[in-house]
């Protein structure tokens, strides 16, 4: 890597320090969090400390009583949601691997919010076609995080389980649509963003600890 590269990826990482030292300070249950998922051979794939932050941000800017989340991994986002849940608010979140699962559903304990949290294990598409035909109550969040390809259909199925004004979200969608191939799962996934009426949505660039990722934010319109 030249050194230019290298300093923009210290200042990068400089201002993620920052904006987490300022409104991320770690806390026990999430650092336990990590902890155990490194234990349980869990791929370092969760959100940052930052990022997190964002997400409670998002979801106590719609008044948040129901969050939707697709790909639970450890539970680290998770948690994040679901400490700013109202009680009686709920987080569904969908994991594909039983293992993943199992690790997040102790996670949660720990952290003390597993009253909130609901942990469907299997392929994601399956359980929002369930959750579809059993008439779930509408969320106000939904957040995308699980396999790039799915991100479509995730989008497709999860858009008629939100609630007008809600927010879609999807994650790394910034290098994984530019940087890859044309049929990139992100890149798919933001042009179905755009192309869907009702949907008004960005990119918010998201620092991490070297470079940057991208947040997909979507809001879907009142009819
Ligand atoms: N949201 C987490 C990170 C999720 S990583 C966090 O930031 O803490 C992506 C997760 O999606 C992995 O645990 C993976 O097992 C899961 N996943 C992959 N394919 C899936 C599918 N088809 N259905 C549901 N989950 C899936
Ligand atoms: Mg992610």
């Amino acid at each position: 890597m030249s050194n230019p590269d290298r300093e923009a990826e210290n200042r990068t990482a400089a201002y993620d320090r920052y904006i987490a030292s300022l409104f991320a300070p770690e806390d026990a249950a999430l650092t336990d969090t990590l902890d155990a998922m490194q234990q349980g051979n869990l791929p370092s794939i969760n959100v940052s400390y930052a990022e997190g932050k964002i997400l409670q941000v998002l979801a106590l800017a719609v008044g948040a009583r129901r969050v939707l989340e697709i790909g639970t991994l450890g539970g680290f986002s998770g948690i994040h949601f679901a400490r700013v849940l109202p009680d009686g608010g709920k987080l569904v979140t969908l994991e594909l691997d039983p293992h993943h699962a199992d690790v997040a559903r102790k996670n949660f304990e720990r952290a003390n919010v597993q009253e909130k949290v609901e942990i469907h294990v299997g392929p994601a598409a399956d359980t929002l076609d369930k959750l579809a035909a059993e008439g779930a109550e509408p969320f106000d969040v939904v957040y995308i995080d699980a396999d790039k390809d799915g991100y479509v259909t995730y989008l497709q199925k999860s858009l008629p389980l939100l609630r007008e004004g809600g927010l879609l979200l999807a994650d790394n969608a910034l290098p994984n649509a530019v940087l890859t191939g044309e049929d990139a799962g992100a890149k798919r996934y933001n042009t179905a963003a755009a192309q869907t009426d009702g949907l008004t949505s960005v990119i918010l660039p998201v620092l991490r600890d070297k470079g940057i990722d991208g947040l997909t934010v979507s809001v879907k319109a009142a009819r």
